[in-house]
């Protein structure tokens, strides 16, 4: 697998991979380890990825480790 695919296809409007939502760089990069740059697998693990592929545009509160369910969390946008 190239490192090119490792990476989340939504990095570019992803407000946690532009560094936008964390203040701490080392909590940041644990993130995009586990869940940005780990590969399909990864991402599908991501709360956030899992909202963007149903068509929702996730509030930046949203972390992709959010112990709700995807459809609790829709159900409380
Ligand atoms: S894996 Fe999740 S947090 Fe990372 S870029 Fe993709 S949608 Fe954003």
């Amino acid at each position: 697998m190239s490192e090119k695919s490792n990476i989340c296809p939504k990095t570019e409007k992803c407000p946690l991979f532009q560094r936008e939502m964390l203040v701490s760089k080392k909590a940041q990069d644990i993130y995009m380890r586990i869940f940005c740059k780990a590969g399909e697998k990864g991402r599908n693990r991501c709360r956030r990825f899992q909202l963007v592929k149903k068509g929702f545009n996730p509030a930046s509160d949203i972390m992709p480790n959010d112990d709700r369910t995807v459809d609790d969390i829709i159900k409380d946008m």
